[in-house]
This record gives C-alpha cells, structure tokens and sequence, in this order.
C-alpha cells in the first residue's frame, strides 16, 4: 500500500521560508511533497518571450534544487489544474493538500472547483492567509462593509499591525518532514512553447533603499524606489520580512505603500467586477475616442510628450516604470486621448514584470478618475509641468527617449489645452446623464 503524503502546492508563493501554507503542510504528520504546476489556462495567453514565465521557472528550478538539499524534490507538472489533479491522486495515496489564498477571479474559481473536487474524493483542502497582512474581511468598517478609500483603511491596517501578523513562519524546522524523493523531472520551457525572456530581474535587495525612500521616490531619474513588485507578485519574498524591515528602518510612507497593494487588493476581493468595469459604473458611459494609431503611438513612446515617451520606452525595454511615470502615461492615454483605460490596462498587463491585476486595475481607475478613490476627473496631468517637478533636469527623458531635442523626435500627437478642454467636455456630457 502506498503511503499517504500531503501535498503542498506552490502558486505565487514560490519559497521555502516563511510560508504560511507550506509551514502548516510540515506539520500535517504526513510527508509532504511540494508541487508546483505550470498552468496552461494561463500560460496559453501569453507571449512566448513572456519574461515572468522565465523569472517562475528559474525560480522553480533553483527551488527544487534548495529542495534536493534536503533530501526531497519538487514535482512540476505542466497542463490544466484539473487533469494534473487527476493524475496526481493516481500516481499518490493524497491525505491532503495545502496551499496559500489566491484572491484573483480566476484564481478563486479555480480553488473553489479544487475544493469540490478534492471533498469529493475525500481529500481535505487547506488554505492560508500568506501574500498580504490583512486579508478579505479583516479591514472592515464599523458596519462591516469594505474600505473604498484609502486613508481610513490605511489608519486601521496601521492601527492593526502587531509582531502577531508579522512574524515569520518557521519552516526550516521542519524540512525533515519533506518527502523523501528525487530526480523529479523539470519539463523544459521550450517543451512549454517558451523562450528565455533577455530582460533581467531585479535583485531583491531593497534595504539600502529606505532611509532615503521618502525623499527620493518621486523622481524618476534617481531610482528611489525598491523594485520589489515581482519578488512580492510571485513570492520570492514574505510580505511578513518586507513588513518588519519597513517598521525597522522606520521607513512610514513605504509601509504605507506596501498596504496600497493591500487595500486594492481588498477592492478586488469585495468588487471581483472592478477588474473589468469601471469601479464607478457612470464612468462606463464615457464615449472614449480609441484611435488605434494613437495607441500604437502611446504603446511604443512616440507621443511627441517627452515625460510619457521616456515611461513607455522604460516599459518597453526594462518591464518596470516608475510609479510617478505610471501616473502620468496612464493619465495621458485616457484624458489626452481619451483611450478606453481597459486598453491601457491590457498593455501594461502584458508588459509589466511586477503585474498585479488588484494594483494594476486600481491604478489605471485612479488615474481614469473611475476608480474608487480616484482622482477627480477634472484633474488632467500637464505632462510639461509634471516634467518640471519631478525629472527637472530632464534626466530621465533623456536617458529613454536618445533623440529628444533632435529634428527626429516626435511632434505632439495633440495639442496640450485643446486635449484637456476636449476631455472635461466628454467626461461632464457621460457623467451629468448618470
Ligand atoms: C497605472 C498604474 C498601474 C500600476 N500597476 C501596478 C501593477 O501592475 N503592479 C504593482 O505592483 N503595482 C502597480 N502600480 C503601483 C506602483 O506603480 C508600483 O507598485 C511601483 O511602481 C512598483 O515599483 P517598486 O517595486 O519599486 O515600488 P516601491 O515604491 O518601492 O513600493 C514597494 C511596493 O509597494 C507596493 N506599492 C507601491 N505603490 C503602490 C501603489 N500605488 N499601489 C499598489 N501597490 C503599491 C508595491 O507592491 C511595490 O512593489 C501601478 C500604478 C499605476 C499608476
């Protein structure tokens, strides 16, 4: 008779220490084998050069060979969850399986047939709080409906916050109840119909960033932020650690953004609509212009607006813009052009290395003004004066955008003033009828 194991599977969760669902699969009393499955609902959606399918898999290989040294492996599948499941539970005599929340629409869905499944055949299906502090119902208003704006939610999350939530899960005590395994195979990213991406990722070594963060973080030219949002999107680093270094370095306005990505998560969570309609639903009544050749234009950083073009450029070559940039693009696209903000969000989807659909669609109704603590819509970025105060030497374009100042560089593709009179015009026509 085969022996019975739990099985712990790896998602965006993707290490050994500090992980809340593999540190209670440890302690099951049954071996545990770690699994990890390479997804093709969502991998057949992506690009073949996709640059996070690179940064998954050698986070996986280099997790299986932590593993090796213990003695244990990793097994990694590549297919539909629900086939992999199927074959897993052939193959092993399953007693349960852990894994971490998931709080994406499709990640829900697909946890929720997982739980069925797995009840069915009589296999307890356990899962934990471990991408974010606080989670679903946790920040709530007195009358226990969500947060839609940010500062409350921020001075209670704060409020909240004690050694009890942030403290690590000690795992490596108990690496001695892994499964004894090895020479699992690690199916190559060819075989999965993927390339290795030329982008590189960010180190995570974000400490010496902080005591200087508050100060510098707005220009983008200075590099003053931490390039922590691929580490934070797949796990490669605990929410707890980037917690407690945020309070030790007395570092405030990164621990308040650090509840940002909290805070539209929760929006995600108590709105699942949001991530495809405007939060608010007046601002789907908008008429927006969708030129195809002005998004092609905006996408590839030919805009003839130096502050946008450098941000699209920075996209484009690197996978990560600088927060204020983000504003200002997204801000351009959707009042400049008056381009549909799904069409940005897409793009940035495609692009971005830190995607994360709860920040990335708050950050695109923030910017359109449809979000749920948005900026108001009469509030159009001026991208010269925005360019004045935060790349005032202009350091920034210039080192994106090599022919600026030069007879090659793009004209305005839309005059600044007739760009704003027009958007106030069409928002306040698809507003005052709702
Ligand atoms: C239009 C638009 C789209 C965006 N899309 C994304 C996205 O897909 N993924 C993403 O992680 N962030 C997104 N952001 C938020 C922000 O721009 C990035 O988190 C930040 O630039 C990432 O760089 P960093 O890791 O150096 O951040 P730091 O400034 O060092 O901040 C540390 C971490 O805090 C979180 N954070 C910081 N600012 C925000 C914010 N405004 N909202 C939510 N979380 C925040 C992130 O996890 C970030 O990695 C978007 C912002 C805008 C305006």
């Amino acid at each position: 008779m085969k022996k019975a194991i739990s099985i712990f599977w790896f998602r965006r969760d993707l290490r050994l220490t500090d992980n809340a669902g593999f540190y209670h699969a440890l302690k099951s009393g049954h071996p545990v084998l770690p699994l990890f499955i390479f997804d093709k609902n969502i991998l057949d959606k992506l690009p073949e050069d996709d640059a996070r399918v690179t940064f998954i898999y050698q986070t996986i290989a280099d997790l299986k060979k932590e593993l090796q040294k213990h003695d244990s492996d990793l097994l990694v599948k590549y297919g539909k969850p629900e086939k992999i499941w199927s074959e897993i539970l052939g193959d092993y005599e399953v007693a349960a399986v852990y894994t971490n929340h998931d709080y994406e629409p499709y990640a829900r869905e697909r946890d929720d047939n997982m739980a069925e499944f797995l009840t069915s055949e009589k296999i307890a299906f356990k899962t934990y709080k471990d991408q974010v502090i606080f989670e679903k119902g946790e920040i709530l208003k007195a009358d226990k409906t969500p947060y839609t704006v940010f500062t409350p939610f921020y001075k209670q999350w704060h409020a909240k916050l004690n050694p009890f939530y942030t403290k690590a899960y000690p795992t490596q005590k108990y690496y001695k109840n892994l499964l004894p395994c090895k020479d699992l195979p690690l199916p190559s990213l060819k075989e999965m119909g993927f390339e290795k991406s030329k982008l590189s990722f960010p180190k995570l070594s974000y400490k010496s960033k902080l005591d200087s963060y508050a100060k510098e973080r707005d220009f983008p030219a200075l590099d003053g932020t931490t390039h922590i949002g691929l580490h934070l999107r797949f796990g490669t680093l605990s929410i707890r650690k980037a917690v407690r270094d945020a309070i030790e370095a007395k570092s405030n306005i990164w621990l308040s953004e650090l509840a940002w990505r909290e805070f539209y998560m929760s929006i995600l969570w108590h709105f699942p609509y949001s991530a495809a309609d405007s939060f608010k639903k007046q601002y789907d009544k908008i008429k927006w212009r969708n030129n195809e050749s002005e998004f092609k234009a905006w996408c590839e950083g030919n805009t003839g607006y130096p502050i946008v073009d450098a941000g699209m450029r920075q996209l484009n070559q690197t996978g990560w813009m600088h927060n204020r940039v983000r504003m200002v693009v997204a801000s351009f696209l959707t009042k400049h052009l008056l381009i549909d903000w799904r069409w940005g969000e897409t793009y940035f989807a495609e692009k971005l290395l830190d995607y994360e659909m709860a920040s990335n669609v708050g950050g695109w109704q923030w910017a359109a003004g449809s979000g749920n603590d948005a900026a108001p819509y009469f509030r159009v970025f001026n991208p010269e004066l925005q360019t004045k105060k935060f790349d005032p030497k202009l350091e920034y374009i210039k080192k994106w955008v090599l022919e600026f100042g030069t007879k090659k560089y793009a004209q305005p593709i839309v005059e600044h003033t007739f760009a704003r009179e027009r958007v106030l015009k069409v928002f306040k026509e698809a507003l005052a009828n709702s």
